[in-house]
């Protein structure tokens, strides 16, 4: 069965058939995130969207590259170290770890590779080196190295291939220095910006003097440097779009030779915003949440996980703490059903292929949630009623369980323990005392005397831990 995707550069559903000759290797590059605070969950939004692809990906047996970059050097952090009394890497480092611990605590996968923008200042260069050489991009007045859209424009590339633009309203040769801009200001953006007091002590040598990198340009350089100057599948929100994933393309077109057909990136995805009980998320009104408040609230990283993979992804989102406590209940079913299963279950079990093929034929479908959470529940209707009237043998219960591991490779919900009977639970405690008194005869004999009652003993950095074998 073959995935379909909309594809914002064509504007449509298409087929994903990546570049690979092969019809395996799929590189994947998605916008990280702004070190310079603790990320929302609307930026989670994004990147738990992210994560679906990337694990559905997996799931289809794809040989995945997923890059994600981390913005450690641009406007807003700038601003915000000058404000702070660390180093750029000290402060943007803090914030690099609590969003990546997030990340963890929401079941996203690890990224193959995360490239820090200050460990790509030489590639930055030399791609900025690059347009400057083709005539795409000048030194202005002020220091600063810009892209001429006009100059651009005129070698025959398109700039405007994910957004509608309005050339007729475009004032010429004007240039904006900022990261971000609106449509309407539409003029040359900055590559290279040359050094300035507020900048402090950040700052790189360049050819044009110094300065650090525009924010665009970054991603343009980590991606190519990392993916090849083409690649399968780019994401990011749908505030993206422009300016940063414009000039991402006009860069990278404007830097590299490109055939008849070819382009930098061939599917581009962007999920829709977050909003908070019907509002944009601002300080001010009280409706912005980290991670970190809504589960010292008492909510668990699984339900905001599974609340996210609800709905679909070009769907805005209105997150309301009423949805939040339906998805607790909605897990509940889910768990409530897994642990009897679990209780009742001996060997490996085999997935239902049945079950799986229509579970992948809502995903395919453009990543229709709902249809595939449909899906879900249908299935765990259908168990919970075999649970009831005892029709459930050692042998289905392993297979429902298998089949609820291959759809959970992709949805990725933390899976609830079953409960330790205490007496197990003071077994190990035991075993753990006389590992502690080297009496590693009596340790080994309750380690034996656990298995035989179907339990394993499992040493995790947090100590020890009893689990069903
Ligand atoms: P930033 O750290 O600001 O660069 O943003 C990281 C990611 O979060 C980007 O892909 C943004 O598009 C995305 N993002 C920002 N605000 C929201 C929101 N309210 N809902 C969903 N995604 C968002
Ligand atoms: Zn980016």
């Amino acid at each position: 069965m073959g995935l379909k995707i909309f594809n914002t550069l064509e504007r449509e559903v298409v087929e994903f058939v990546p570049l690979d000759p092969a019809g395996k290797k799929v590189g994947m590059y998605c916008c990280g995130p702004t070190v310079y605070d603790f990320a929302h969950i609307g930026n989670f939004r994004t990147f738990v969207f992210t994560d679906l692809v990337r694990r559905y990906l997996d799931f289809k047996e794809f040989d995945v590259t997923h890059v994600m970059n981390i913005t450690d050097v641009e406007d807003k952090i700038i601003r915000t170290v000058r404000e702070s009394d660390t180093s750029l890497k000290e402060f943007t480092r803090r914030f690099e770890k609590a969003f990546l611990e997030d990340m963890d605590a929401l079941g996203c996968k690890a990224p193959t590779k995360k490239p820090r923008a200050t460990e790509y200042i030489g590639p930055i260069i030399k791609l900025i080196k690059k347009l400057v050489d083709r005539g795409v991009a000048y030194q202005a007045s002020d220091g600063s190295v810009y892209f001429s859209i006009e100059k651009y424009r005129g070698c025959g590339c398109h700039y405007g291939q994910l957004v509608n633009l309005n050339f007729g309203e475009m004032r010429t040769g004007e240039r904006v220095a900022d990261d971000e801009y609106e449509k309407e200001s539409l003029a040359d953006f900055a590559l290279w910006k040359a050094r300035v007091p507020e900048d402090g002590e950040v700052f790189w040598k360049s050819p044009w003097g110094e300065g650090r990198p525009g924010w665009h340009i970054e991603c343009s350089a980590m991606s190519t440097e990392l993916l090849g100057k083409s690649f399968d599948l780019h994401l990011g929100g749908e505030d993206l779009k422009f300016p940063h994933h414009e000039d991402e393309i006009a860069q990278s077109e404007g830097a590299f030779e490109y055939g008849d057909g070819e382009h930098f990136v061939k599917f581009w995805m962007h999920g829709s915003h977050l909003l908070v009980e019907g509002k944009k998320m601002q300080k001010r009104l009280g409706n912005f949440f980290t991670l970190r408040d809504l589960t010292s609230k008492g909510y668990q990283p699984r339900e905001i996980r599974y609340l996210m993979l609800s709905a679909h992804y070009r769907e805005q989102f209105n997150f309301t703490f009423d949805g939040l406590d339906g998805a607790r209940s909605a897990l509940g079913r889910l768990d409530d059903c897994l642990l009897k299963l679990g209780e009742t279950a001996a060997g490996e079990g085999t997935a239902d292929s049945d079950v799986i093929s229509a579970f992948e034929r809502e995903l395919d479908d453009d990543f229709n949630v709902a249809g595939a959470w449909r899906v879900v529940f249908d299935w765990i209707r259908d168990r919970n009623k075999e649970l009831a009237d005892e029709s459930v043998t050692a042998e289905s219960a392993a297979n429902a369980l298998a089949t609820w591991e291959k759809i959970n490779s992709v949805f990725g919900i933390e899976n609830v323990e079953a409960p330790v009977p205490p007496e197990i639970q003071s077994l190990a405690e035991e075993r753990q005392a006389a590992r502690k008194a080297k009496d590693f005869q009596r340790s080994d004999e309750i380690r034996d005397q656990l298995a035989a009652q179907g339990w394993v003993i499992e040493d995790t950095p947090k100590g020890p831990r009893v689990k069903k074998a």
